[in-house]
C-alpha cells in the first residue's frame, strides 16, 4: 500500500521537477553568519565567518560577515540570510549506527509481530525527525526487519516529501541460522513473516543473501559476525559465521560496490571478520591486541555505541527488567566492557567512527555517546571527530560530507557553546540545516 502511495507521489514530484528549472532560473543563495565556525573539525576555529551555499552546497566559506548583495550574480538571485553570531557552528553530525524504524522497549518483541510495514515507516519519520531535531543529518542504518518501509523512508526523505536525515540503509542484517541476526523467541513460522534478517549458510548461499540486499538498494552490507546480547539465546557472544562465509559476504559486497561492516563482540569473531577485509567493527566489546593490530593494518573502523552498552546494562540492572534471563546475563557482562575498551582502542591508534544503536537506547539521545566517548578518553575535539570527519570516511563519502567546505553538502547545526570545552553542548542543538534548508531553529 505504502509502496503504490509512493509511486503516485514520485509521479507528481517527477512532474514537479520538470517544471521548476523552466520557472526559476535564478540560483538562491543561503549565508550564514557564524560567530565561531569549526569548518572542519581538526583545524583550527574561526571567528566571525560567512557561509556561502548555493543549491545545497557549500560555495564558499569567507572571513567577516558578508553582504548578500555583493556576491550574487544576477538581480534576480534570491538571498537568504541566516545570523548565527552568537553560535558556534560546526558540520552536521553523523551516526553511523541506528535502527530508525524501531525502537527497545517491553512492548518490542510483540510490537514486531503486530505492527504492518507501512506503520513501521511512519514510526521511522517520527524517529528519524528526532535525530535530525538533535543534530544528526545523515544516519546509517544497520539493520531494518520487514520489507521496505527503511527504503521507503530514505526515499522519501530524498525525494524531499518529509524532511529527515540523509539515510544510507543496509537493509536486512546478514546473519547464520540460528545466529544474532536470526529473531529468537518466536514461533518458527512466525519468524518466515517477521522477515528480521537475511539469513545464509555457506560461501554461495552467503553470496546470494549479499546481492538479494542490493537487490533491495541497501547501500551498504551488515553482517552478524557474532552473538549478540539482545539475541534470545544461549549462544554467548562468540565467532558465528566461518572464516570462509564472511570472506564471501565481504568481497561480494566489495564486488557490487557496498561497505560492509560486522556486528562482533567476542574476540574471534572480531579478528575474524578484520583478517576477511570488513570495512568496520560494530561494538568490538572484546577486542584484544591482536584485533587493535589489525584495526590498523587493515584501516578499519571501530564503531564502539557505548551508549547503546550503557543502555543495556540500565535495562539489565533493573529490577523490573524486560529483559528475559538469558539476554540479562549478557546485558550486564557486555555493556560495563564497552567504555573500557574504548579506552584501550584509542590509545592503541585505531580510527573511531561515531555510533551509538540508537533504538537500544531512545532516538534524539544520541549525543549523550560524545560524553561516553570523552569518559573514555577522546579529547572532546576527537570525539567531534568521530562523527564529522570521520563518521563521512566510514560511510565512503567524505567528499560530500564531514566538513564545511566548498562543493560539500551545507549541513551544519549551531550551539551556544564551544563543544570542544563543554561537550554536552551537543544536547543542546539550537540550529540544523540540511543541504542548505533550516530544519530546526530555536
Ligand atoms: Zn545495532
Amino acid at each position: 500500500m505504502l509502496k503504490k502511495s509512493l509511486n503516485i507521489v514520485q509521479f507528481f514530484v517527477a512532474s514537479i521537477i520538470v517544471i521548476l528549472p523552466v520557472l526559476c532560473t535564478a540560483d538562491d543563495i543561503v549565508i550564514v553568519h557564524a560567530g565561531r565556525l569549526m569548518a572542519v573539525p581538526g583545524d583550527s576555529v574561526k571567528s566571525e565567518q560567512s557561509i556561502i551555499i548555493r543549491n545545497g552546497k557549500i560555495a564558499a566559506v569567507k572571513p567577516g560577515y558578508i553582504d548578500g548583495k555583493a556576491i550574487a550574480d544576477d538581480v534576480k538571485d534570491t538571498l537568504v540570510l541566516h545570523d548565527l553570531k552568537d553560535m558556534f557552528v560546526l558540520p552536521g553530525l553523523i551516526d553511523g549506527h541506528v535502527h530508525v524504524t524501531d525502537e527497545l522497549g517491553p512492548n518490542t518483541k510483540l510490537g514486531i509481530v503486530e505492527r504492518s510495514d507501512a506503520a513501521t515507516a511512519m514510526f521511522g519519520i517520527r524517529n528519524a525527525q528526532l535525530m535530525l531535531g538533535a543534530g544528526f543529518t545523515t544516519i546509517r542504518d544497520l539493520g531494518a526487519r520487514g520489507d521496505d518501509a527503511v527504503f521507503a523512508l530514505r526515499d522519501a526523505i530524498n525525494m524531499g516529501i518529509i524532511d529527515g536525515p540523509r539515510i544510507f540503509v543496509a537493509g536486512h542484517t546478514i546473519s547464520p541460522t540460528g545466529g544474532h541476526g536470526q529473531r529468537h523467541g518466536y514461533r518458527d513460522d512466525v519468524f518466515d513473516i517477521i522477515k528480521y534478517s537475511s539469513i545464509c549458510d555457506g560461501v554461495a548461499d552467503c553470496r546470494r543473501a549479499v546481492r538479494e540486499q542490493v537487490r533491495r538498494s541497501a547501500d551498504q552490507i551488515k553482517l552478524v559476525a557474532t552473538g549478540g546480547v539482545l539475541s534470545e539465546t544461549a549462544a554467548g557472544t562468540g565467532q558465528q559465521f566461518f572464516d570462509d562465509e564472511l570472506k564471501a559476504i565481504i568481497e561480494t559486497s566489495h564486488a557490487l560496490g557496498r561497505k560492509v561492516t560486522a556486528h562482533a563482540h567476542g574476540t574471534d569473531g572480531i579478528n575474524a571478520a578484520l583478517r576477511a577485509g570488513v570495512d568496520s567493527i560494530e561494538h568490538a566489546t572484546f577486542a584484544d591486541k591482536d584485533s587493535f593490530r589489525l584495526f590498523r593494518q587493515t584501516g578499519a573502523y571501530l564503531v564502539p555505541t557505548i551508549l547503546a552498552g550503557v543502555s543495556v546494562a540500565e535495562i539489565g540492572s533493573d529490577s523490573d527488567s524486560f529483559f528475559p534471563a538469558s539476554v540479562r546475563h549478557k546485558a550486564l557482562q557486555v555493556g560495563p566492557k564497552m567504555i573500557e575498551n574504548v579506552r584501550r582502542a584509542h590509545k592503541a591508534g585505531v580510527k573511531i567512527a561515531f555510533g551509538t544503536d540508537s533504538y537500544v537506547s531512545n532516538h534524539g539521545l544520541n549525543a549523550r555517546e560524545f560524553e561516553l566517548l570523552v569518559t573514555a578518553g577522546l579529547t572532546p575535539l576527537e570525539a567531534i571527530k568521530t562523527a564529522t570527519v570521520n563518521g563521512a570516511d566510514n560511510l565512503g563519502k567524505s567528499e560530500l560530507l564531514g566538513s564545511l567546505e566548498v562543493g560539500k553538502y551545507a549541513d551544519l547545526i549551531a550551539v551556544d557553546e564551544d563543544p570542544t570545552v563543554n561537550i554536552s553542548a551537543l544536547r543542546n542543538v539550537g540550529f540544523v540545516m540540511k543541504e542548505g534548508q533550516v530544519l530546526k531553529k530555536l
